[in-house]
């Protein structure tokens, strides 16, 4: 089980980032192609950057062209939560953290085998810890 963590937005404000508030807390998307785990290669797990639970392994990482990291699929499905996301006028389903309730990304129906899934995730939602 993951551990659920509770702060208020006034401590959010106060650990993150001004970036990192603006798309954990309040689901802003960064700009494509801008964010620096996109081309990242290493070995190692991407980790909620509020709170610092284990989301993706880079083994399931992959170059979906959109300019933002993707995965094909999680470490485990407790990590994260989704929920249907009906803002701009779209149907999308979101993905947050299963522990703290940040905003990290969506979830598309058209990645690669054998999960046919895309999390499509904001660099600046994550936090790249090496396990070279
Ligand atoms: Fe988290």
């Amino acid at each position: 089980m993951v551990k659920k963590i509770e702060r208020s937005e006034e401590e959010w404000k106060k650990i993150l980032t001004p970036e990192q508030y603006a798309i954990l807390r309040e689901k802003r998307t960064e700009m494509p192609f801008t964010g620096k785990l996109l081309a990242n290669k290493e070995k190692g797990t991407y980790n909620c950057a509020a709170c610092g639970q284990e989301i993706f392994a880079s083994d399931k990482k992959f170059d979906s062209q959109s300019g933002w990291p993707s995965f094909y699929d999680v470490i485990s499905s407790d990590s994260i939560e989704l929920v249907d996301d009906n803002s701009h006028f779209m149907h999308r389903i979101e993905v947050l953290c299963g522990s703290c309730g940040s905003h990290l990304g969506h979830v598309f129906d058209d990645g690669p085998k054998p999960t046919g899934k895309r999390y499509c995730i904001n660099s600046a939602a994550m936090q790249f810890e090496d396990k070279e």
